[in-house]
């Protein structure tokens, strides 16, 4: 096949994708979705298992409560309607890493429909993705090809991964660039996190992705022929085979053939996706319900109970955030990052005169500095004290920027905090009006061009003004009385 990349822009305008995501997402409970073993990542091989969890006969499946309060939780944070009674299904097959030779799943009665996350579109505005449903299941074990003395010549089981709680959430094919579904996946992994339902870490397998995408031609009313890219493991990963396998199923039109149904691989070596195996049918799974465990009945006091323990949600945070403390866009996602640093922001900046100085001073003057250096908040030399304090000196016109700079730059160097820093060198400010009044003139004495602008109406101009007093001062001009004269003085 010729490289994708090849075809020209108006060829690729043809024609347009359609995204559907299926993500399983481990459940943070202590224990297994059906029976007692610890649900832990990272212990010795083989050893969180039970007759029940390997599926021996004679054991029986007990449901984990923990785990559908916290699907159930999920379920509403993504605005699904959760189902009063769900059906557990035996989904049969053969594997290796499966040694019940099924996995307990939901089929035609999950436990949640009909949900939807709202991204931020390329125009600005929102798109609403919709979420088709919500079921649990249980995860498999896993096969290790390598890192064993003898993986040259075996493969080796791990079967600790069976039973481990999953929600499967499956998207509508909503999405339409890869982009859309970057935002759909981030979306969705800030708002489990927020719920604490899973710790979504893509490394450790507890988030992973399978991704639908067809491509039909512009304004045609049915879908393409999809393929199925399996096991993509971070979001970069799903963007770059998304991209890939558009543009290959628009070559493979293009030249007549048809785009083949399959599963499909993302080799991010050669950054390419490759066949795996045509696709199964839903029904070569041969689900049956599952007959060693009744319905899931959801209660109406049961769902009340799990509802109070739904946090304020990123989105809607973000919105209150931006209305209550005058936050931009850009920072309030900033600032709602995790819900550990929203909250951390939201506790100091409460106890500050401006939570919008306290916003800029951590963004921009120490976010900026933090960043510099590969350091996190936890190993700041300013605190969040000393943020506050900033914030307040500056808000107070006790200070101005440039000697918060200046400030700021002494606690790096000396690894200081900042109430500490600034006890010491207490910077001057000059707030004698005489003073700053005879610099004032100064300046507009050597600067007739600006002064005959301002007064042709162009008072911007007196933005030039403060900073050339501003720099005459060494930065110790009091900001609020400097910017107060220099407007009385240009206008007289
Ligand atoms: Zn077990």
């Amino acid at each position: 096949m010729p490289d994708a990349t090849t075809l020209s822009p108006e060829v690729l305008a043809k024609y347009e994708p359609v995204i559907g995501l299926e993500v399983h997402v481990q459940l943070l409970t202590a224990t297994k979705a059906f029976c007692g073993c610890a649900n832990q990542f990272g212990s010795e091989p083989n050893t969180n298992i039970c007759p029940a969890c390997l599926g021996l006969p004679g054991s029986l499946p007990v449901l984990n409560r923990k785990a559908v309060e916290f699907a159930a939780l999920a379920s509403m944070a993504l605005n699904c309607e959760v189902r009063e009674r769900s059906i557990f299904a035996r989904k049969n097959y053969f594997y290796p890493d499966l040694p019940k030779g099924y996995q307990i799943s939901q089929f035609d009665k999950p436990l949640a429909e009909h949900g939807w996350i709202d991204v931020p579109a390329a125009d600005g505005s929102t798109k609403r993705l919709g979420i088709t449903r919500l079921h649990m299941e249980e995860d498999a074990g896993k096969s290790i090809h390598d890192g064993l003395a003898d993986s040259a010549h075996h493969t080796s089981i791990d079967l600790n991964r069976c039973g481990t709680p999953l929600a499967e959430i499956v998207s509508d094919p909503d999405m339409r660039t890869p982009d859309e579904a970057w935002e759909y996946l981030t979306r969705l992994k800030e708002i489990l996190l927020y719920c604490g339902v899973s710790d979504c870490n893509m490394e450790e397998g507890s988030l992973r992705c399978d991704a639908n995408v067809s491509v039909r031609l512009k304004g045609a009313p049915q879908f393409g022929t999809k393929a199925e890219v399996k096991n993509l493991n971070s979001f970069r990963y799903v963007r770059a085979a998304l991209q890939y396998e558009i543009e290959r199923q628009i070559e493979v039109i293009e030249s007549g053939d048809r785009v083949t149904q399959e599963t499909r691989l993302w080799n991010s070596a050669e950054n390419r996706t490759f066949s795996m195996r045509s696709k199964e049918q839903a029904h070569d799974y041969r689900y049956f319900p599952e007959p060693d465990l009744p319905p899931l009945v959801v209660s109406a006091a049961f769902l009340a109970e799990t509802k109070k323990k739904l946090p304020e949600l990123p989105e809607a945070r973000r919105a209150r955030m931006i209305d209550e403390y005058k936050l931009t866009t850009q920072d309030a996602f900033t600032l709602t990052a995790t819900k550990e640093e929203a909250d951390n922001y939201e506790t100091w900046a409460r106890k500050a005169k401006s939570p919008h100085r306290v916003a800029n001073v951590l963004l921009s003057e120490l976010g900026g500095r933090l960043k510099a250096l590969d350091l996190d908040l936890e190993h700041s030399p300013v605190s969040m004290a000393g943020v506050v304090l900033a914030a307040d000196l500056l808000e107070e016109n006790k200070i101005s920027s440039k000697q918060l700079k200046q400030l700021f730059d002494v606690c790096f160097e000396k690894g200081e905090d900042f109430a500490a820093v600034y006890e010491r060198e207490k910077p001057q400010q000059i707030s004698d009006a005489s003073a700053l009044e005879a610099m004032i003139d100064q300046v507009i004495a050597a600067n007739p061009k600006q002064v005959a602008q301002f007064r042709g109406g162009k008072t911007t101009v007196a933005g030039f003004f403060v900073g050339q007093v501003m720099r005459a001062s060494k930065g110790q001009a009091n900001p609020a009385l400097l910017s107060q004269l220099v407007t009385k003085k240009l206008a007289e």
